[in-house]
């Protein structure tokens, strides 16, 4: 249940309305638009059904409305704007800006994370990713440096001023991650761990929360509302690629759920055209059709040598490479208007 304010009311009315709702044994979550401040109203059914008229007569409100979908505080209904979601400085979403993240798969030693950061970054990438901790599918693959390779992160951030996001499958690596990193992924396979999503809405800290390989739209942002409900609203979404039934590709990149996403939720959706590719020379275009589909951004899979890769060596660029799809990138951002996009020209 939402309660919308009236446009002019007082802070003092939206604090009753507020007082109102926590009495009852409800929470409430404020959301402070530029024009009107609506309050998300969340707890047991039937005690917002019994509340619901009072709500209404309250001085400041102008109406109390179900929110029909299981997803509330992600949902356009609850917050019309779109979120800005800021990570050192990097804006996601609500500006016209493409951000893209990139970087290795892995961290695999200092030459190799120092050299991908400042070649990402020559090309126009505004954020560096890589991961300490892997989620590999076969237990003897490499599972990454683990503490080892969030410092060489912090590193690499230091040497080129590019803010890092790396993923933490668990707890224990959550605590070390937030530590080191500006933004923490919660990886596809994780995207329905729910206590792992509950401990990271408890942090302080933006969140990359990739789409599960096969979870539907609605189950994404059942995760991301997980996030929110613990009062962590810095939440960025990432679709990258669901299980198809071709093997041509990895994965298949799920281009209609970026737009379906942009108009179900405020969160700023970005893509990853790396895992669902699977290989290098796919890449380009799934990242071009993701941003052509209205992504904010993109986090896309390089380094330096790919072919001495610990991990997905296949779908990771080559550092020419990257620098030839920024500038296509840019290219469409330029024809859809989104003309502060942070790519050098040549
Ligand atoms: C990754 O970004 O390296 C990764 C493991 O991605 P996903 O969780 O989408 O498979
Ligand atoms: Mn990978």
């Amino acid at each position: 249940m939402i309660v919308v304010m009236r446009p002019n009311a007082h802070p003092e009315q939206v604090e009753a309305v507020v007082d109102r709702i926590r009495e009852a044994g409800l929470r409430a979550h404020v959301s402070v638009g530029e024009l009107r401040t609506v309050i998300g109203v969340i707890g047991d059914d039937r005690t917002k059904e019994q509340l619901r008229g009072m709500l209404e007569a309250m001085e400041g409100v102008e109406k109390v409305v179900k929110v029909l979908q299981p997803y509330k505080l992600v949902s356009r209904e609850f917050q019309p704007e779109d979120t800005v979601v800021t990570v050192g400085g990097v804006r996601f979403g609500g500006t016209e800006d493409v951000v893209v993240i990139a970087g290795p798969c892995s961290v695999e030693s200092r030459e190799q994370i120092l050299a991908a950061a400042r070649a990402v970054k020559a090309a126009g990438a505004r954020m560096l990713r890589g991961g300490a901790f892997k989620p590999r599918t076969s237990p003897y693959s490499f599972q990454g440096l683990e503490e080892e390779g969030l410092r060489l992160l912090a590193e690499a951030r230091e040497a080129t001023g590019l803010p890092v996001v790396t993923e933490a499958m668990d707890q224990r690596q959550l605590e070390l991650v937030a530590q080191y990193a500006d933004m923490v992924q919660i990886g596809a396979r994780n995207m329905q761990n729910y206590t792992l999503l509950r401990d990271v809405g408890r942090l302080r800290k933006p969140v990359l929360l990739k789409r599960g390989p096969s979870a539907t739209i609605e189950e994404t942002l059942l995760a991301a509302e997980y996030i929110l409900s613990e009062g962590n609203g810095q939440v960025v979404l990432c679709e990258r690629g669901i299980r198809g039934f071709d093997n041509h590709t990895r994965y298949l990149l799920d281009v209609g759920a970026i737009p379906v996403l942009k108009q179900l939720t405020h969160l700023p959706v970005i893509a990853d055209p790396s895992h669902p590719a699977g290989k290098r020379t796919y890449v380009p275009a799934l990242a071009r059709a993701a941003v052509a589909a209205g992504a904010d951004g993109l986090l896309v899979e390089v380094h330096p040598e790919p072919e001495r890769a610990l991990s997905d060596g296949a779908q990771q660029l080559r550092p020419e490479e990257f620098a030839r799809l920024m500038q296509e990138v840019n290219a469409i951002a330029r024809v859809l208007g989104r003309l502060r996009s942070a790519v050098p020209v040549p």
